[in-house]
């Protein structure tokens, strides 16, 4: 990290390659950073953050007003030259950069899998893109006694972005979601042993998509909350410092309180490593998720906006269908195929 790091600080211009969640963050911290660098930032589509539709013109606005940002859409660096520090792309710009950063998607590392001293069951429990299949119970497939959880599980047990521009929900790998696949398989290897009923992840009940923080620089950071989660947030202590109207309307909001909130966060994942109190209310946090059902978990209220009376999980709102996407739609987003899309 700190060989990195260096290298960033002495190179007079920075490439990011990929405007999704990470390729946004790092534009955005080194730019802040570093206002005497320069920036670009290459997206092979038309918008950055294309996962959230209101979130493009507010980046690229707070980018303009650095005034260090310089933003390339619809174009895809094809070609690298590392020892020129030479990158050209597809519309036949040349960048130079002292150093590029790659953020054009997570590959999960599961090549171990397929080791020739592994039980070739495992390996057949990879999926096409190299993610880990498993039940409900993240049982890994085909095993009752293994359990997978976190960004290698495939695609079907995360919470979804909202609808995108191209109308779609795609997967979002996400920490708040590794955490709810740790409580599901934390329980299920003591219920394994006890014979207890089993908890799940049931990630079509998730009608408001998965929220995000993504950090623009130490002093302000973009807010991904949909309009009616937020203020069940906002009850359990999270103030995100924006009216709520924002969220109704946009979806996102920039705010300067997103830092304070991460740190926030940073420090109680931290804490829960060494404190127990800490980690077992963390822990509890998984079973606050509507994505887990847990049939010995206490009954929750359900979420605000959604329907049913409440009284348990039976009652909990289904997951609003994600609509089906028009043709004018998916022409909009260009962008990669779930797998390959940007973090
Ligand atoms: C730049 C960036 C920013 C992010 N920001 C956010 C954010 O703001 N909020 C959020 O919720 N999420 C964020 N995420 C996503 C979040 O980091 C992941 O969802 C989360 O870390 C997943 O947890 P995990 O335990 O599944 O995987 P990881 O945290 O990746 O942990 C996997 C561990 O397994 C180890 N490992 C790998 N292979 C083997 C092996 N063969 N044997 C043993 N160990 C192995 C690795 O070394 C690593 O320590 C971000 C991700 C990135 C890359």
């Amino acid at each position: 990290m700190k060989a990195e790091a260096n290298v960033i600080k002495n190179s007079e211009t920075i490439l990011v390659i990929g405007g999704g969640l990470v390729g946004t963050e790092m534009t955005s911290n080194v730019a802040t950073k570093y206002p005497e660098k320069k920036v670009i930032i290459c997206q092979a589509g038309p918008y950055i953050l294309p996962r959230v539709p209101e979130a493009h013109d507010k980046v690229t606005a707070f980018w303009e007003s650095l005034g260090n940002v310089e933003v390339h859409l619809n174009e895809r660096v094809i070609e690298f030259d590392d020892m020129l520090q030479e990158y050209k792309t597809d519309k036949g710009n040349t960048f130079n950069a002292g150093k590029v950063i790659r953020a054009t998607g997570y590959k999960p590392n599961t090549d171990f899998f397929k080791d020739a001293n592994t039980d070739p069951a495992i390996a057949a429990a990879l999926d096409d893109k190299g993610f880990v299949k498993c039940d409900p119970n993240l049982r890994l497939h085909g095993f009752s006694n293994i359990y997978v959880s976190g960004d290698i599980v495939e695609d079907a047990y995360f919470g979804k972005t909202g609808v995108t521009r191209s109308g779609e929900r795609f997967p979002e790998r996400l920490a708040a979601v590794a955490g709810s696949h740790s409580y599901v398989v934390t329980n299920n290897i003591k219920r394994t042993i006890t014979g207890e009923p089993l908890a799940s992840i049931d990630a079509s009940r998730d009608p408001f998509g998965q929220p995000v923080e993504i950090s623009l620089g130490l002093e302000k950071g973009l807010a991904v909350v949909h309009g009616d989660l937020a203020p069940l947030y906002v009850g359990m202590g999270f103030d995100f410092g924006v009216d709520n109207e924002e969220f109704v309307k946009y979806g996102c909001a920039i705010s300067a309180n997103v830092p304070g909130l991460k740190d926030y966060i940073s420090d109680l994942c931290a804490k829960a490593t060494y404190i127990p109190e800490a980690h077992e209310g963390l822990r509890q946090f998984g079973a606050m998720d509507p994505k887990v059902l847990d049939p010995l978990a206490p009954p929750m209220p359900p979420p605000p906006g959604a329907d049913g009376a409440g009284d348990g999980e039976a009652d909990q709102a289904p997951a609003d269908p994600a609509p089906e996407p028009t043709e004018e739609a998916k022409a909009d987003v260009p962008e990669a195929a779930p797998a390959e899309a940007e973090e």
